[in-house]
């Protein structure tokens, strides 16, 4: 059985938006990964861009480590690499890029200097027209095209700076014929699916065919997250979320390729996109910064995490942060608090609510999911208790945002996994009930051991009838956490110790 059961001190977090930290070389043993477990961080994310097969499978054991020892699901997102574009070689010393002068791109690999250096993608050279940008070292040197000859492309450097060898290449203004997977991230995703993570990410999405092509790969055995970084990918945004399981506002790339200034708004209608969709949002990248150095954050950061939880997000991340940063730890307590300092403000409720229209859909999960928060809300009970097979009616009552918690039930530990990066939701694995009273008996005897209601309080449920049919979703029911449900959880507790699997 794939249970990971009552150890009696359920860690339960007093907020709804999730937190996502990468792994790193500050983060990377199991003690590490433990602490930030502890101060917060829901989903763990480990980055292909910086490791390999080995490290991947050293961070996946430590985690389910972690996961087993505290009785509570964590998930595990893997980032591929994708077709980042970058430079070839540049002889030592880095090169001065003077700005006004020629620079010429070519698909000759002798290293480069101050004048030239090589590209090592030939798709560019037949996509690249003249007056198109060329962005290097993450928007530091900006050129722009004058002329493309077969083999070379001419630029004029706009913003000039040092260039070292393999620096990243941005082209805004080009949508390069790349698949969005190359062979190292076939690679990765294979060996990442074997071991059993939980949600890939695609770094540089394009179209919905890239996140279409992944699917087909992953065949189900994680959730697929559409790295939004692209202008190209914002021109068919309904199009990719509706193929994704998850989205990211992946603001790095994103920044480099759009002029800052666009960033925040692109932010807002992204996630209310994804909202409006029930797919997870994570909001990312240097939202903490600064506290790769320092154990605190500035103004202007915390501001910056605060958008994105009033905005409703569902998760906000760490890069450096918590992977190379001096300061894992407080990076993921800042977060912590400052989302929970925005939930308890008395602005909250009315800007998430009012930000967005959640019509439910006319579909009987939708139309359960809608009621459900209206009489949680009216009865003040103490959560909502949602049996949810596949996870799809979890996000569902995810989307609505509603006030009270909410407990995610499967039988599948790859569903609460998943689910771990989902608004407001406090998944538990546990058996399908066994009949109706067993299904009320179950979610009130969890409820009450995850410390999210107290004897006397009540609990609305959602499942479906016929029970475990997974898709079913068709009933509500309000019970009665009494002291006899209560206390046939702690014999229930006893007799199935802390379980989990591998
Ligand atoms: P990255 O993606 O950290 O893999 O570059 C996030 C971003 O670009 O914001
Ligand atoms: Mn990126």
């Amino acid at each position: 059985m794939d249970e990971i059961e009552g150890t009696g001190q359920a860690v339960k977090r007093e907020r709804k938006v999730k937190i996502l930290a990468t792994l790193g070389p500050s983060s990377n043993t199991e003690e590490k990964i433990e602490a930030l477990f502890l101060a917060g961080a829901d989903v763990f994310r480990i980055n292909m861009s910086h490791s390999t097969h080995e490290m991947l499978a050293d961070y996946h054991a430590m985690i389910r480590a972690v996961e087993k020892r505290h009785g509570r699901p964590i998930g595990i997102l893997v980032d591929l690499q994708g077709p980042k574009l970058r430079i070839g070689e540049i002889a030592d010393p880095p090169a001065v890029l003077e700005p006004g002068d020629t620079f010429v791109l070519d698909d000759d690999p002798a290293p480069g200097n101050v004048e030239r250096a090589h590209l090592p993608h030939p798709e560019i050279f037949d996509a690249i027209r003249a007056g198109d940008q060329v962005l290097l070292n993450d928007g530091l040197i900006r050129l722009v095209v004058t002329d493309v000859e077969p083999g070379r492309i001419i630029t004029r450097i706009i913003h000039g700076g040092p260039l070292s060898s393999r620096k990243g290449v941005s082209l805004p203004d080009t949508v390069v014929p790349l698949s969005a997977m190359t062979d190292k991230d076939k690679a990765d995703l294979e060996y990442a699916c074997k071991l059993g993570v939980d949600w890939i990410a695609l770094s540089f999405v394009q179209r919905p065919d890239d996140v279409a092509a992944v699917r087909k790969m992953v065949r189900g055995r994680a959730g697929v997250l559409a790295k939004i970084e692209k202008p190209a990918a914002l021109r068919c945004l309904k199009e990719i979320i509706d193929l994704s399981d998850a989205l990211m506002v992946a603001r790095g790339d994103l920044g480099v390729e759009l002029p800052l200034e666009a960033v925040p708004g692109w932010q807002k209608r992204i996630t209310r996109a994804a909202r409006r969709a029930g797919k997870p949002v994570v909001v990312a990248t240097q939202m903490l910064e600064s506290m790769i150095e320092n154990p605190s954050p500035t103004r202007a950061e915390v501001s910056d995490v605060a958008t994105a939880v009033f905005e409703g997000a569902d998760a906000i991340m760490l890069s450096a942060e918590s992977a190379a940063g001096k300061w894992p730890v407080e990076a993921v307590t800042t977060m912590d608090r400052i989302a929970q300092n925005v939930e308890s403000d008395p602005n909250y409720r009315d800007i998430i609510r009012s930000q967005l229209d959640t019509k439910p859909e006319p579909t009987t999960a939708d139309a359960i999911s809608a009621a459900a928060r209206s009489i949680a809300e009216t009865l003040k009970v103490a959560c909502i208790v949602s049996y949810t097979s596949s996870g799809s009616t979890g996000l569902r009552i995810s989307r609505e945002r509603p006030e009270v918690a909410i407990i995610a039930l499967s039988p599948r530990m790859e569903t609460v996994r998943r689910l771990s990066l989902a608004w407001g939701l406090h998944c538990v694995v546990t058996e399908d009930p066994q009949d109706l009273d067993d299904m009320a008996d179950k979610a009130c005897r969890i409820a009450y051991r995850e410390d999210m209601a107290m004897i006397g309080e009540r609990v609305l449920i959602t499942c479906g009838v016929p029970l475990g049919t997974p898709g079913a979703t068709n009933m509500l029911r309000i019970a009665d956490v009494t002291a006899q449900v209560a206390r046939s959880m702690k014999g229930d507790a006893a007799s199935q110790g802390a379980a989990a699997d591998a």
